[in-house]
């Protein structure tokens, strides 16, 4: 006789899939080896109650298990009331022969089971139940445990201005959720909590992740990788990766088609007296030249210095922006002191 699964989690038959989850957490906290000690009966019994839980907490499981239950109480009740199936048995013979007869199919289904219950071997028992329940039921639905799409995973990228500008790969290192290796997602080994995973059949694990950046991106746009989020379950695909992207300086830049619009600071003294001033872009170092007496805001353009698209090459606009010192030296403020001192003309007269 197959253990009965629902007196070893101690529920009745019809119990509901919450009661069965319900009577296997009350049984953990009871008669887990960690808990109740770790002798060979011990282990072997919370075997017996993690195989029980598994089978009846599957729906599919538990049906296949169920049906196998009902054939063996036929069979029990067959031996004890040998006369009574027989004439059944021989009822449903003429059914039989109505299909073209083929000579295994002779044996009646009482006959085979007899024989089944002969042969103490296991396998070969249960892989006949199989296949009786199959051929009895063909167009049966088989439960399906529904999708599950897998989570997206957001994660940050800062880029220098440069790479935003021009695009760039970036390795990023994301933190899926992976199947156990150790118990395979089974959560147990013999009986006992999986230790890699705690039991719960996955673990997080980085994965290293080129990751294209495209040109011109903007402060805080998402890119989506396809299919790089956490794993689906049951067939569900796979959640997608979004990179949110932080640009350094994010705010002295700005794109038109394919001008480039940056903000430059400059001195107070530059402004005055205009003059060379360098800056870095795109790698290189450019130069351009300030009039003298450039105010906040001034917009200066340098050609074919933006972006490229079909051959086409866009501008630079430099926008100037005065830039006061945070902090100045003695010798500056004297300066300054002075420069006041002499100044005739006040910036509020006209
Ligand atoms: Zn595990």
């Amino acid at each position: 006789m197959k253990k009965d699964y629902y007196k070893i989690l101690g529920i009745p038959y019809n119990a509901k899939i919450e009661d069965v989850k319900k009577a296997y957490r009350r049984l953990v906290h009871t008669c887990h080896p960690d808990i109740a000690g770790n002798t060979p009966e011990i282990i072997e019994k919370f075997k017996e109650i993690t195989e029980a839980y598994e089978t009846l907490s599957s729906p599919q499981k538990r049906e296949q298990y169920d049906s196998i239950m009902k054939l063996y109480k036929y069979a029990d009740n067959e031996t004890q009331e040998k006369p009574k199936k027989t004439k059944e048995a021989k009822k449903e013979e003429p059914k039989e022969e109505q299909e073209p007869v083929k000579p295994k199919k002779e044996n009646t289904f009482s006959k085979m089971r007899e024989q089944a219950k002969t042969v103490h071997n296991k396998n070969i028992f249960s892989d006949f139940i199989k296949g009786l329940i199959k051929n009895s039921k063909p167009k049966q639905k088989k439960y399906t445990p529904p999708k599950i799409d897998g989570k997206d995973i957001t994660t940050h990228v800062t880029l220098s201005l440069e790479e935003a500008i021009n695009g760039t790969d970036r390795i990023v290192n994301i933190l899926h959720m992976e199947t156990c290796e150790k118990c395979k997602g089974r959560k147990f080994i013999n009986g006992s909590v999986c230790p890699s995973c705690g039991g719960a059949g996955e673990k997080s694990k980085y994965n290293k992740l080129t990751v294209k950046i495209p040109p011109k991106v903007k402060q805080g746009s998402k890119i989506r990788v396809e299919g790089e989020g956490n794993k689906g379950y049951n067939g569900g695909k796979r959640g997608d990766l979004f990179l949110v992207i932080n640009i350094e300086n994010a705010q002295d830049i700005q794109y038109d088609g394919l001008d480039i619009i940056r903000t430059i600071p400059i001195a107070p003294y530059e402004a005055v007296l205009g003059g060379f001033i360098s800056f870095e872009m795109n790698g290189e170092t450019i130069k351009m030249k300030l009039m003298p007496m450039t105010y906040s805001g001034q917009k200066y353009r340098i050609s074919e210095q933006g972006l490229e698209k079909d051959g086409i090459k866009g501008d630079l606009i430099v926008t100037i922006k005065i830039d006061l010192p945070k902090k100045l030296s003695k010798e500056e403020i004297e300066l300054y002191e002075r420069l006041k001192a002499i100044s005739k003309r006040s910036v509020r007269e006209s």
